[in-house]
């Protein structure tokens, strides 16, 4: 790691640790570096393609254990928000995850041609989130191939990745990129019930949050501040409120510049979202990583 990425590796950690981070949110400090950073990018945007898996994990912080009937998206969904998103603003890290995205190579190999063609120069990087439980067909390989700035994230579960090591050989022998990465455990969200506490506390809960400060969920043509809210709301398991995403594919975003100032909007935003009321994402609880469900979880 560079030597600059391990100073702000070691702050952030250290903020961390120091319970300082709803001080520095409060502040809008980490949101106007950001901005002077990376002017008119969203630094992470997480482009969910497919709601099935491979893995059924209990501690899935995407809350994919909760799907009952999981479906595939539609690539031309996913691939006209791209376009919204892409005339308004730049990528710099571009996740294509799931659920597991090897499931629907169809899908995914769809949206990189369009990544590719299309916006190549609008993006710093694309990297494809995997269990290591699939080996790809030979198409979905070339087309992974032929797509510049691409790399292939490995989450190493162990046995369960019983295809990690096939797949990564082949990526080695056809020269895609790719990383495992080695997670000692998990960091424990909590349930889905109802925090029964004061307004103060849930806004203490998401000033501290990690994940809303990093990511940005593109899922069904909306963009979201937080995976959890995205998926919660839409299994119905917790209610929504107004003006908590943005939807891109809304015909009052035909202009870039509008739907810029919304995704800033969503991406600076101080007050926090229903979900927050629904997570125990401040206790800081290690939970094993990948530990498999048999079935669709209940909301307790
Ligand atoms: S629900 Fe709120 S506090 Fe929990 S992870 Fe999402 S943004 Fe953070």
């Amino acid at each position: 790691m560079p030597k600059k990425n391990r100073l702000l590796h070691f702050a952030a950690s250290a903020a961390r640790t120091l319970h300082l981070w709803p001080v520095i949110a409060r502040t809008g400090m980490f949101n106007r570096a950001r901005r002077r950073k990376y002017p008119d990018t969203i630094v992470r945007l997480d482009v969910v393609i497919t709601e099935c898996c491979s893995l059924r994990c209990r501690d899935c912080s995407n809350l994919m254990q909760y799907y009952s009937k999981p479906e595939n998206l539609d690539a031309g969904e996913v691939i006209s928000s791209l376009i919204k998103i892409f005339e308004a603003m730049r990528v710099s890290q571009l996740k294509i995850l799931g659920g597991e995205p090897f499931v629907c190579q169809k899908v995914l190999m769809e949206v990189l041609t369009y990544l590719r063609e299309e916006v190549n120069d609008r993006f710093d990087e694309i990297n494809i989130i995997t269990n290591g439980t699939i080996v790809p067909s030979d198409e979905c390989i070339q087309a992974m191939k032929d797509t510049p700035k691409l790399k292939v994230v490995f989450s190493n579960y162990g046995e369960l990745s019983s295809k990690l090591k096939e797949f990564s050989a082949i990526c080695s022998r056809e020269g895609i990129a790719f990383d495992i990465i080695e997670d000692e455990f998990w960091w424990d969200f909590g349930d889905l019930s109802l925090r029964e506490e004061k307004p103060k506390k849930t806004q203490h809960r998401y000033d501290g949050c990690y994940s809303r400060r990093i990511c940005t969920t593109l899922y069904r043509g909306k963009l979201y501040v937080c995976p959890r809210q995205a998926h919660a709301v839409h299994l119905g398991l917790i209610p929504g409120s107004d003006g908590e995403d943005v939807d891109v594919l809304k015909s009052s975003y035909e202009d870039p510049a509008k739907l810029c100032d919304a995704i800033y909007s969503l991406i600076d935003r101080k007050e926090h979202i229903s979900s927050c009321r629904y997570c125990g994402c401040e206790k800081n609880i290690k939970v094993p990583r990948a530990l498999q469900a048999e079935r669709p979880s209940d909301v307790s």
